[in-house]
């Protein structure tokens, strides 16, 4: 197992589309190096490169091919030859891929690809110009084979991470309650929904099948977080963790975290400086309950590694 030079840990593996390294597989023989992802993602990351097109056999040069309608079905042909038709080799190898990927935490894919693209992906009319679009064949196969596998996104990288770490473990119904605690918050900023109806599942761990209880968690686990974070739902979760520190900060204190929250909702500031005060905060006035949190104490990466919200 690769670890990371900085820490020693183990890294976390991460499937990536091999032309975002810098790989010259593309089909005019050049590549999509994505410097963000080589010079920062690769300290905390284990890319493991997946070129699916070339693994089918298509080589490099290779004719260009494309998303097609075919009489109601997407397939996947050759741009200037409409009878080159690669879809099942596509959809063959990402179900083989699909097998392989057990111990891999998230997939970068490469955007716009016929093949990699995960979505708006142009899909062409037999005639004319594209008026449809939808997922690359190789992609589409892969996420329909592991709905859990978190696509593009960091931060669900590391809790599908922190996921397979556990259930690796042969969790306890304890195990479920402790993930369930320390991931409150950053669910609550997913989805609100989700994270009420998480609360109840844990509340059944103990009772009935685990493992049909942890297959139902994870599916609901994995898509809140698919849903996007706002600074709304956010700002919701800050001022729900600024509620513990109420009696224990002077009004001075309080009138300076609402401002701060209130500058990152409305887009001023990054959510690094509302999440660092109350840190500091949390420091002075110790409240065991948040401060278990992934949302306030994530890995370090993971805050280094959060969008811009
Ligand atoms: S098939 Fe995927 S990995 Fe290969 S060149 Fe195209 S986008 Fe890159």
């Amino acid at each position: 197992m690769t670890e990371l030079p900085e820490t020693g840990t183990p890294a976390i593996r991460v499937a990536i589309s091999s032309c975002l390294l810098g790989e010259e597989v593309r089909y005019d023989g050049g590549h999509k190096h994505n410097g963000y992802i080589t010079g920062t993602l690769a300290r905390y990351f284990e890319m493991i490169p997946f070129c699916p097109e070339v693994a089918i056999g298509l080589g490099v040069p290779r004719p260009p091919i494309r998303l097609m309608n075919k009489g109601g079905e997407v397939r996947v042909v050759g741009v200037d030859d409409p009878a080159l038709d690669v879809t099942d080799g596509l959809v063959a190898y990402g179900q083989t891929v699909a097998g392989r990927l057990n111990d891999v935490s998230g997939y970068i894919f490469k955007r716009g690809s016929p093949s990699c693209g995960m979505e708006r992906v142009r899909i062409y009319p037999e005639k004319g110009m594209p008026v449809d679009s939808g997922a690359g064949l190789y992609a589409q196969t892969l996420m329909r084979a592991l709905p859990l596998l978190p696509e593009n996104f960091i931060e669900r990288v590391f809790v599908y991470h922190r996921w397979q770490s556990l259930c690796q473990s042969e969790p306890a119904p304890a195990d479920l309650i402790d993930f369930h605690t320390e991931h409150k918050f950053s669910i609550l900023a997913h989805d609100e929904t989700a994270y009420r109806e998480l609360g109840r599942l844990v509340a059944e761990a103990g009772s009935g099948d685990l493992r049909q209880l942890l297959e139902r968690y994870a599916a609901l686990l994995m898509t809140a977080m698919k849903k996007r974070a706002t600074r709304k739902l956010h700002s919701n979760v800050l001022t729900h963790i600024m509620g513990f520190l109420k009696d224990r900060i002077d009004s001075g204190d309080k009138a300076e975290l609402l401002d701060v929250i209130e500058k990152y909702r409305q887009g001023q500031i990054p959510l690094i400086v509302p999440v660092t005060l109350l840190r500091h905060h949390l420091r002075r006035n110790p409240a065991p309950y948040i401060e278990r949190q992934y949302y306030l104490n994530p890995h370090p990466e993971e805050l280094m590694l959060r969008n811009s919200l």
